[in-house]
């Protein structure tokens, strides 16, 4: 697998008239050349790649990187001037968003005789088909997290603390081998259900409230990332509504995936159906997101995106309802795109379950 993602970045340098590639975020140093540690940077030429890293991770560089050239720097910069220099690189692309401004000055002031190319989205590319491999990778961490929500779901009952059913969650997973968690948890309950990002607080669960639970794993460098929204008793007409409303919209854009469409068209699908119900309003944010080696990776599905959902796309379609005052319903999965439709990755129920 290495060595077809090392082609496609070779294809990308001829396209960008790039002669290497400085990468410094921790995911595309693991996707290029396995290294899993937080600090070091890889730079990849057409046939040539040079990993570096200081003295705290050079047996673990070792044992991991692959197809690389691995030494140990003093000073960052400083190496890396050193190399484009040996190796004449006359344009060296980098991370315009996984660079600081002071490790970008201390560079570019000791790099001489080549250009910086900062590259932003262009990178967007590099990672949004998933490979065989990584498709396997996401299939089981997702279905890692989805078995854990199933063994804390009896745990679920008025009374209990919104924070005690995340920590449950996260130590099902650590049991079941998960690395750990993938973010952290939301769970929101009654009027908390507003808040598409209330992370799980000291709120007890009250008698006939919707609980949202928003949660995934990392095992492998792989998130996975899920979404059900449960009743503690008996819910109210409205809450029924909305919950039905939302599982509607996230059923529609799973029937429609396609190859060929684009994001928007994909998003649209789920938004309607929301809007016509008339919750249009109360739907603010975008239908799903890429998920890979971060939770939050290209493409993204929104009004906006104008891209073209390819097969091997992995990404989340999660709908909500977010009523001010009142709670709100998300449902998400994870799916990925097949030749004709999609497989979706996560298995617990979408169903309005009673507990
Ligand atoms: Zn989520
Ligand atoms: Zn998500």
């Amino acid at each position: 697998m290495l060595k077809s993602r090392r082609e496609r970045l070779g294809r990308f340098l001829d396209e960008q008239g790039l002669d290497a590639m400085l990468f410094t975020s921790a995911s595309n140093i693991r996707y290029f050349c396995g290294f899993s540690g937080s600090e070091g940077v890889l730079v990849t030429a057409r046939d040539s790649a040079w990993f570096m890293c200081d003295s705290r991770y050079t047996t673990q560089a070792s044992e991991q990187v692959r197809d690389a050239v691995v030494s140990e720097f003093t000073l960052k910069h400083a190496a890396l001037a050193k190399l484009t220099s040996e190796q004449s690189f006359r344009r060296l692309g980098f991370e315009a968003t996984f660079c600081t401004v002071s490790f970008y000055s201390a560079l570019s002031k000791a790099v001489t005789d080549c250009e910086l190319v900062p590259l932003e989205s262009q990178l967007d590319v590099l990672r949004s088909l998933k490979d065989a491999d990584e498709q396997a990778s996401l299939a089981a961490v997702a279905q890692l997290a989805s078995t854990s929500l199933h063994a804390v779901l009896p745990l679920i009952k008025a009374g209990v603390r919104e924070s005690d059913i995340a920590l449950e969650l996260e130590i099902e997973m650590r049991k079941l081998g998960a690395d750990g968690r993938a973010f952290d948890f939301i769970v929101a309950s009654g009027v908390r259900g507003a808040m598409p990002h209330g992370t799980a607080s000291d709120k007890l669960i009250g008698r006939n409230e919707l609980v949202t639970i928003d949660f995934g794993a990392v095992k492998d460098g792989y998130h996975s990332d899920e979404t059900v929204t449960v009743a503690v008793g008996n819910p109210d007409g409205r809450s029924r509504e909305i919950h039905a409303v939302v599982k509607a919209a996230h059923d529609l854009a799973i029937a429609h995936v396609r190859p060929g469409m684009t994001c928007r068209d994909l998003d649209a699908m789920a938004r309607n159906h929301i809007h016509e119900s008339g919750y249009g309003e109360y739907f603010g944010h975008g239908l799903g997101h890429g998920v890979g080696l971060e939770i939050h990776e290209k493409p993204v599905l929104s009004p906006r995106s104008d891209t073209v959902i390819e097969e091997g796309m992995v990404f989340t379609i999660e709908p909500g309802i977010y009523i001010p005052g009142f709670g709100g319903v998300r449902i998400e999965d994870t799916v990925v795109v097949t030749a004709t439709g999609c497989r979706v990755l996560t298995s617990a129920s979408k169903e309005l379950l009673q507990l």
